[in-house]
């Protein structure tokens, strides 16, 4: 595998940060538009996420064919995936696949850590260190960091006294791992967890302890094996499919039922929530128009995904614990499980309740709770993220007068979730305040490169040296993600990591838009055709001081949508 190299001239264009999905198709992008750019890439391949957890279970949770590139006809055709849910080792074998088939390689630099990034405000231009020392410079400095890529040790006492294996989920090693006869225990029961977890009941382990602190809610993914014939029609269609995409809120297309349930009779509401669930995935939940709007429809569809789990676990003292209470439905993400809750039915599987009986320490062989001791060889992380922030705060970034860390010491501020003020020159792909993490992150991902690299063809033509958000536009615009969060259930669950709680000290600040990825859409084409109106072209020449933001109140079918409202200059 060749990669570029830390070669003599270390002066480029552009200098991307990251080598996942956004990084590549910005790669992709900014080369047509003529820029010589450089990726830096801190993990040994390509992928992102895909590279980094390996985990045994370790799939997608949406539609492989709605989760890969779409912008592509022949990327598409090209590629022939085996699962309605791919796993990771096919996605990264898919990422490859797209690094040949672009030739990206040579303008990306594997094993590369960026330690600063530092704004030259005379020059105009970004210099990028590495942890070896080494810095780049660019025009333009494109973070593509990922949401999730700042993995979070949990504050255990002790834990660092296990001299048993520690594993994480989101830096799962290469090299294979030996788990057969072993007692293994897990900490989390998120996404990672649920994953992990399913797929470890079915190995041959001598013990598996789940410690849970909070149960998630989840829906039956129904995986299935795809054959070429899908993804041929999936090719022909993929020009209405892209279309189609762009007006979803989620960006994901839904399969079955849709429309609110509150007011649904009692028996209307169990057949079409037994008929979604017959089908699977995140339709299911995707398909409820009204369960951010409603309370009734949200306690309604809470209580049916509590009875599912009691239908499937055969002890219903270990079903109560797996029913997740204490928080709204879809204030935590929904996962999508296959065979998790029948896991528990298994002798060896045993479910531990540490929001009962707290952790207290981690010793040299056990994990011991206020209740008792569990014996163990091996020990599994899958606690989590510092999201949305931690990939890029952990960067030492200085803009024109200050820092990245305290310019958002009270939680990030952005304009459209694509920069931020004071940042010149700098992008984020998928950013906070962006639809990212609450969205098909790959069809918002497309939509940032797609909008990002108009902007900086608009740029070049025009001839800008620097660009940046006015400090109103992007006041208005977080104040807006913030509204669109207050104006769904959302606003009454701040102890999640959309929030930003799952990291101590972190602000609570809502990381992500919610508003809708097709209003998002509409709200960056709107500022593109107002000719980026908000940003400041060259300090000199402020232009664009202020825009207002309105709310459009609920869809028709009760579900959110938002929109910019009149600009004023
Ligand atoms: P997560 O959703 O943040 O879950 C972390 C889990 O660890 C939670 O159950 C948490 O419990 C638990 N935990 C953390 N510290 C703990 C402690 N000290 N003691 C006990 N429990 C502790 O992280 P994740 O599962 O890695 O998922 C993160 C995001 O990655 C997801 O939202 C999803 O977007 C993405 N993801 C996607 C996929 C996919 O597409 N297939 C797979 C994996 C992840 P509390 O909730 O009580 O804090």
């Amino acid at each position: 595998m060749t990669s570029a190299s830390a070669d003599s001239s270390m002066d480029f264009d552009a200098i991307v940060i990251g080598a996942g999905w956004a990084g590549m198709y910005m790669l992709h992008r900014l080369r047509l538009l003529g820029l010589r750019v450089r990726v830096l890439e801190s993990g040994g391949g390509v992928g992102g996420t895909w590279y980094w957890n390996r985990y045994p279970g370790a799939r997608c949770d949406i539609p492989i064919l709605n989760y890969a590139y779409s912008f592509s006809p022949e990327l598409v055709a090209g590629w022939t995936w085996s699962e309605r849910y791919a796993p990771q080792p096919e996605i990264e074998r898919y990422a490859n696949y797209v690094a040949d088939t672009l030739d990206l390689r040579r303008d990306i630099q594997l094993n590369a850590r960026v330690a600063s990034a530092v704004y030259d405000a005379g020059n105009a231009r970004w210099a990028v260190t590495l942890t070896t020392g080494d810095t780049l410079s660019g025009k333009y400095c494109i973070m593509a960091t990922g949401a999730f890529s700042e993995p979070k040790k949990p504050d255990i006492p002790g834990i660092d006294s296990f001299e048993g294996d520690i594993l994480y989920t989101a830096r799962w090693p290469r090299t294979p791992v030996q788990l057969t006869d072993k007692r293994v225990g897990v900490i989390g029961t998120g996404a990672s967890g649920m994953q992990v977890i399913s797929a470890l009941a079915h190995e041959p382990v001598d013990r598996l302890y789940v410690f849970q602190r909070t149960a998630s809610f989840a829906t039956p993914a129904h995986n299935r094996p795809m054959d070429r014939s899908e993804i041929d029609a999936f090719v022909a269609g993929l020009d209405d499919y892209r279309r189609s995409i762009r007006r979803t809120g989620s960006g994901m297309l839904q399969e079955g039922p849709s429309g609110p349930v509150s007011g649904l009779s009692d028996s209307d509401f169990e057949d079409r929530m037994r008929q979604s669930l017959r089908i699977g995935g995140p339709s299911v939940i995707g398909g409820i128009a009204d369960l951010l709007s409603s309370e009734v429809a949200n306690k309604r569809v809470s209580e049916f995904l509590r009875r599912t789990v009691r239908e499937q676990v055969k002890d219903t003292a270990t079903a109560d614990v797996l029913c997740a209470n204490g928080y709204m439905l879809g204030a935590r993400r929904i996962l999508l499980e296959s065979d998790y809750f029948e896991a528990y039915n298994q002798d060896h599987v045993t479910l531990v309740d540490v929001k009962r009986n707290p952790l207290v320490e981690i010793t040299a062989r056990s994990i011991r709770t206020t209740a008792a001791e569990y014996d163990l060889d091996t020990l599994i992380l899958a606690t989590g993220f510092d999201s949305g922030t931690g990939a890029v705060l952990r960067i030492d970034v200085q803009g024109s007068s200050q820092e990245l860390k305290e310019a958002w010491k009270d939680g990030p501020t952005t304009y459209l979730g694509v920069m931020t003020h004071g940042f010149p020159n700098m992008f984020m792909i998928a950013g906070p305040g962006s639809p990212s993490i609450r969205s098909n992150v790959m069809v918002s991902i497309e939509q940032h490169v797609e909008w990002i690299s108009e902007f900086v063809e608009y740029l070049e033509k025009n001839a800008v040296r620097a660009v940046e958000p006015s400090e109103a536009a992007e006041q208005a615009w977080t104040r807006h993600v913030a509204d669109a969060v207050d104006a769904t259930l959302l606003r009454r669950d701040r102890d999640t990591q959309y929030f930003g709680a799952n990291v101590p000290g972190k602000p609570r600040v809502y990381l992500a838009y919610v508003g809708g990825v097709d209003a998002y859409r509409i709200i960056c084409e709107d500022v593109r055709d107002k000719g980026y109106e908000g940003f400041y072209f060259n300090p000199e020449s402020p232009r664009r001081a202020a825009t207002r933001l309105a709310w459009s109140g609920p869809r028709d079918d009760g579900s959110i949508s938002m929109r910019f409202g009149s600009p004023v200059i």
